[in-house]
């Protein structure tokens, strides 16, 4: 039994890979940079977005893709920066795969997008084998989540290109090891890129904004 779950599980991958790669050449092709945000529920990507289409919006066309498992509050959240955004329930499913990605963008004109963000379902277990054919997959650690994610879960760190600490307003409160949590991501990758920020008081959010806005091409 076990071998045929695996063989299964193994061609469900092979066929995201596939399409991941499909949306990837059309990304490329449209000019989008599509970038997406994972991490564990409640670690801020929502509140993280909001911030950043809010800023990006007047430079940049930008729109978003939200996956939860049900409800549609954080599409109605980001809705209010007037961008264009579309959520993504997948019901029982704990990740967003290249198919959902692929269909929900099936009718929109992605030539009228700069930045496509992409927030996945709040999990660091699956998505980290989803390709959704992005250019730019950040991971997400809030400071209330203690330090040792990166150690519990390296598989999504590594398949990330950037690690986002989040909620840096509340590091003292909760009392942040800020050396250990960097130690911690730096053992599990090496070298990777981290920004830290609060999209509360704003601290460490023009560092963000660069990273993004240089590989959107303006059109
Ligand atoms: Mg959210
Ligand atoms: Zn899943």
């Amino acid at each position: 039994v076990t071998a045929r779950i695996v063989e299964v599980r193994k061609n469900i991958l092979r066929e995201n890979d596939r399409r991941a790669a499909e949306l990837r050449r059309l990304f490329e092709e449209k000019g989008v940079f599509v970038v997406s945000l994972v991490s564990s529920p409640g670690a801020g990507k929502t509140a993280l977005l909001e911030r950043t289409m809010r800023a990006l919006r007047g430079s940049h066309r930008v729109a978003a893709l939200v996956g939860d498992l049900a409800t549609d509050n954080d599409a109605r959240r980001l809705a209010r920066s007037g961008a264009p955004v579309r959520q993504i329930n997948t019901g029982a499913v704990c990740h967003l795969d290249a198919a959902m990605v692929g269909d929900s963008l099936a009718d929109w004109d992605l030539s009228g997008i700069d930045i496509l963000f992409v927030e996945n379902v709040g999990n660091l277990v699956c998505p980290a084998s989803y390709d959704l054919g992005e250019q730019l997959r950040v991971v997400l650690m809030s400071v209330t989540e203690g330090e040792d994610k990166p150690l519990k879960y390296p598989t999504i760190f590594n398949t990330a290109d950037l690690v986002v600490v989040t909620k840096a307003d509340l590091a003292s409160a909760v009392r942040f090891d800020r050396t250990a949590a960097l130690e911690n991501i730096a053992t599990t990758r090496p070298g990777i890129e981290v920004i830290e920020l609060s999209s509360q008081d704003g601290t460490g959010m023009e560092s963000w904004l660069r990273r993004l806005a240089p590989s959107a091409v303006r059109k």
